[in-house]
């Protein structure tokens, strides 16, 4: 996957022909079957394209080569073994459909930079062969998933092959029932996925389903792929001869990782009390929602039904197993995060704010709190500035007194940057930016970018993104006869002239796709203005089984088709990594008004801010620290977040602000030109969340904080305590 990040890769297939490219999903390994051998013998002579493919080659091969890197000057052989991360998803690449948002996303976004610094990452994932799903709108707006199945021997896979008589790796038995493990490597650079698969022929055909599809299917089915990824995935890296000194557990999904690492070192005679010190001194868990509902938990019969005889056979007591997954508020349930945050010395969320709900939400793990060296609880330090007492959560306690901390998540620098702002920068912060991305000093030359030339390259990547929109509503147009109200929808009275607003996120009910359209009337007032219109762009889906997530779809959907806003409204249908990077870097603004503080991060909006475009948003997630004033505009920033607030009272002001803020700040600053047409007070603000963005939220500050701060420590201890 290693091309997936370098412009001059990236031409090169493209060059192969780029029909098939498109048609292909951008899949390599596809386009190369599909590719003839009239065209490759063609290309075999073309002196220009074999000096291309001999430059992209000799990079490629020193990157692999390299025996240096950040992480192997600063830390050697620290994790030697390496660093095992477990994570229900990855998007590497929009080509590879086994990632469904975010979670996945980010993921890919650590192996990528893991390769770029030369972290030993080994990822450990499941391979689902009928990928998530692809979204089709109906007439009106009623979501169709459906699904992609696809062939590894068609995708940058490599089957790894076990010792077992057909290649597979370990077993796992579920319920009684044994299941046969295979492998499948997903090289992204330096570092290495191993995606488990279950789709293998001695396997009854219900346990063959379990690596078909991510996050479909009902809770036992979650249940048994959990157990196949974490007590699965630990024994697949030991049939692969890999020692890992660190183990991370990206999110709740992953935990039973620690449980099958507690069985080997009670199995070789550690006591409980051992096991548990030194599997967490190893362990690091980041979770990534405050929202409870979104936290994975089992009903103890089921548990019951898979665990019984495997607690038994580590000589663990039932009672103490259900004890490590525990919630504080005791619900008999057991609790994935719950099992996470036992066993783990290194926790946190996944910005300031989150890490301060996610104390909050578990103080109860540590009921005589955590405390300092003295077991006193350390007093909070006062908020500096009232912007930042109205995003800070009244009585949530500090890292002292409940032991989750927090980084804040970033963003793939090269991954995310649209192809015109990628020229810009090789151009104006030096051809070396992405090796020297973490000096400040480089974002402040941001601030000096030229404003003509940013002004083309923002215009160059709406361009782009009207130009896909009008071409996916042509093809359907021709190929389906959609209705004529479905070419609006789809963008196709969009002008280009106009001020944009994109907004794309999953249908979940807290992010509220809906709050613009509260007063439809004020709404309409502001996308047809006479001099100041503005228009606004909608992607996302909605998960198959969640039926109000939907129906907020179809809502937002046939709002697009009304005839009121005069065609200023626009979905894009199949929100996946391909549209997500035309469409942050293509709109004007990028919105994000989730209910306070329920958003954990949200990068959608670091990705955004990278390419010039400017956050509208809650002071939640990211945006509680990197708003600047300067950077983009907070929705309501002056009201402090309420737990257990009036939600509907929280979303009339938080509409009413919105408005407001689009109305008397961003339009008018937007439509203010010089004679030379170019927007410099806008510019100003584009200029300020490039500086933003790429001094703190890319993954290259990420990957180094969960390096510094937890992964070296962890490898530390873990040796300590083997050799002691
Ligand atoms: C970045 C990304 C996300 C996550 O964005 P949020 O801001 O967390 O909603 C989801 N889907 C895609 C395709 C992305 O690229």
């Amino acid at each position: 996957m290693w091309w997936a990040w370098q412009p001059a890769a990236r031409a090169l297939f493209r060059r192969l022909g780029l029909t098939l490219w498109v048609r292909s999903r951008k899949n390599p390994v596809e386009m190369l079957r599909l590719l003839g051998q009239e065209r490759l013998e063609a290309l075999a002579a073309d002196p220009l394209f074999l000096r291309e493919y001999d430059a992209v080659m000799a990079e490629f091969e020193d990157v692999m080569a390299a025996r240096r890197s950040w992480f192997l000057d600063t830390y050697g052989d620290v994790g030697n073994g390496g660093i095992a991360y477990f994570c229900a998803e990855f998007g590497a690449h929009t080509s590879l459909p086994i990632y469904s948002g975010g979670l996945g996303i980010l993921a890919g976004d650590h192996f990528k930079e893991g390769s770029d610094l030369g972290v030993p990452l080994k990822g450990v994932g499941l391979l689902y062969q009928k990928g998530y799903f692809r979204q089709r709108l109906g007439e009106h707006g009623e979501q169709f998933a459906i699904d992609e199945p696809f062939h590894p021997e068609s995708m940058p896979l490599e089957r790894m092959w076990g010792n077992g008589d057909d290649g597979s790796h370990a077993i796992v038995t579920l319920a009684g029932r044994e299941v046969h493990l295979g492998v499948w490597r997903l090289a992204i650079g330096r570092t290495s996925i191993y995606l488990v698969d279950t789709d293998i022929e001695r396997n009854h055909p219900d346990d063959r389903a379990l690596s078909h599809q991510l996050y479909r299917g009902d809770l036992e089915m979650r249940l048994r792929q959990e157990i196949v990824l974490g007590i699965g995935g630990v024994r697949v890296l030991r049939s692969l001869g890999i020692d890992p000194g660190v183990w991370h557990a990206n999110e709740g999904h992953a935990a039973f990782m620690v449980l099958e690492r507690l069985k080997e070192r009670m199995e070789a005679g550690q006591s409980l009390d051992q096991a548990v010190r030194q599997v967490s001194a190893s362990t690091v868990f980041t979770t990534h929602t405050p929202v409870p509902a979104g936290h994975d938990y089992f009903p103890r019969e089921m548990m019951e039904r898979y665990f019984t005889e495997y607690v038994a056979g580590m000589g663990m007591d039932e009672e103490t197993f259900f004890d490590l997954g525990r919630h504080p508020e005791d619900d008999g349930r057991f609790h994935m995060s719950a099992l996470a945050l036992r066993t783990s010395d290194h926790r946190n969320g996944v910005s300031r704010l989150h890490g301060e709900v996610a104390r909050l939400m578990w103080k109860g793990i540590w009921p005589d709190g955590a405390g300092d060296e003295n077991g006193n609880p350390k007093p909070k330090p006062p908020p500096a500035t009232a912007a930042q007492a109205a995003v800070e959560i009244p009585d949530a306690p500090t890292e002292e007194q409940v032991p989750i901390g927090h980084i804040t998540n970033g963003v793939h620098l090269p991954t995310w940057l649209s192809p015109s702002f990628r020229q810009l920068f090789d151009r104006y912060l030096g051809p070396d930016w992405v090796l020297t991305q973490d000096d400040a000093a480089l974002w402040e030359r941001a601030l000096d970018l030229p404003d003509d030339l940013l002004w083309r390259a923002h215009l160059e990547a709406k361009y782009r993104l009207f130009s896909v929109m009008r071409q996916r509503a042509r093809r359907r147009w021709q190929d389906e006869e959609s209705k004529s109200s479905q070419v609006i929808a789809a963008g196709t009275l969009l002008d280009p002239e106009v001020l944009t607003i994109g907004f794309a996120r999953r249908f979940a009910t807290y992010k509220r796709a809906s709050l613009i359209f509260s007063d439809l009337d004020r709404l309409e007032g502001i996308l047809t203005h006479t001099w100041r219109p503005v228009q606004l762009v909608f992607a996302g889906k909605a998960h198959p089984a969640d039926k109000p997530g939907q129906e907020l779809l179809a809502d937002v959907y046939q709002k697009a088709m009304e005839t009121r806003f005069g065609g200023r409204i626009a979905f894009i249908e199949d929100y996946e990594m391909n549209v997500a990077r035309d469409l942050y870097s293509g709109v004007d603004v990028w919105l994000n008004n989730p209910r306070p503080p329920l958003e954990a991060c949200g990068t959608s909006g670091q990705k955004a801010a990278i390419n010039g475009v400017p956050q509208l948003s809650t002071l939640d997630g990211w945006w509680a620290e990197g708003w600047t004033r300067l950077n983009g505009w907070a929705i309501n920033g002056r009201q402090p977040i309420e737990l257990g607030g009036d939600p509907l009272a929280r979303d009339e002001a938080d509409a009413l602000s919105l408005y407001d803020t689009i109305e008397s700040e961003i339009a008018p600053l937007y439509y203010r030109r010089d004679v030379d047409g170019v927007p410099r007070g806008w510019i100003r603000v584009m200029k300020h969340a490039i500086r933003t963005g790429g001094m703190s939220f890319s993954s290259r500050r990420m990957l180094k904080d969960y390096v510094q701060r937890y992964y070296a420590p962890a490898a530390a201890s873990a040796t300590a305590d083997s050799e002691g």
